[in-house]
């Protein structure tokens, strides 16, 4: 039995659950889904387990009866025995405008322009940047890379400061490393090749 991460591929690449027989899953909403600070998070169980998963956060909004009052709890059947307590309602109306965007959009599509994305930064980085102080830890590797790329920079955390006075909003992971994540639906080559050329001017100084 495994339980898959969905954090950093829903939304950004074809996950397959069914395809692949994968039994539960669990991810939240608020990274390539677009659903913002404080999006709900979801669960996935595969069919033939939904009646016998167990949740180890039972709340009164998976009870079998959540009103019924009863001194004991009994989970509700199937998924939604997933459910914990009351639903964050604006949470999930954000949400529910995040989602909508997805309509009419493959996941094929947003995926070969997230490979496009990624690659054009790289080579952009590598155009604008002094060689000597970037360097890539990023698959090459389609098939290995998610919808980010990471750097390895030595004063990484003062560069993201940087960066992010300057309007390059990516995030600083100790000790070195600059992380650049690439939305699809809404990020473009024009962003991208200013991203890397504001890269290079901080790093050029
Ligand atoms: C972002 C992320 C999470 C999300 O955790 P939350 O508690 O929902 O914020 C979980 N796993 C991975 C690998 C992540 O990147």
């Amino acid at each position: 039995m495994a339980v898959w991460d969905l954090c950093h591929s829903a939304g950004a690449l074809p996950v397959g659950l069914d395809e692949h027989g994968v039994d539960l899953a669990v991810g939240c909403t608020y990274k390539y889904l677009n659903g913002g600070p404080g999006s709900p998070a979801y669960l996935y169980v595969r069919r033939e387990l939904q009646d016998r998963f167990d949740s180890p956060l039972p709340g009164w909004n998976s009870h079998v009866e959540p009103f019924g009052m009863r001194a004991a709890y009994e989970p509700a059947a199937g998924a939604l025995r997933g459910r914990v307590g009351t639903p964050d309602i604006l949470s999930m109306l954000a949400l529910e405008a995040a989602l909508d965007v997805w309509d009419g959009v493959s996941i094929e599509a947003v995926r070969a322009k997230s490979l496009a994305l990624t690659d054009f930064f790289l080579e952009c980085v590598a155009a604008y940047a002094p060689a000597d102080r970037v360097e890539s830890v990023t698959p090459e590797a389609h098939a290995e890379r998610g919808s980010q790329v990471a750097l390895r920079c030595d004063d990484a955390g003062d560069v993201m400061k940087e960066l992010i006075a300057r309007g390059v909003v990516g995030d600083f992971r100790h000790p070195d490393v600059l992380r650049f994540g690439f939305t699809p639906l809404y990020v473009g080559f024009g962003d991208v090749e200013r991203a890397a050329r504001v890269l290079g001017d901080v790093l050029g100084r």
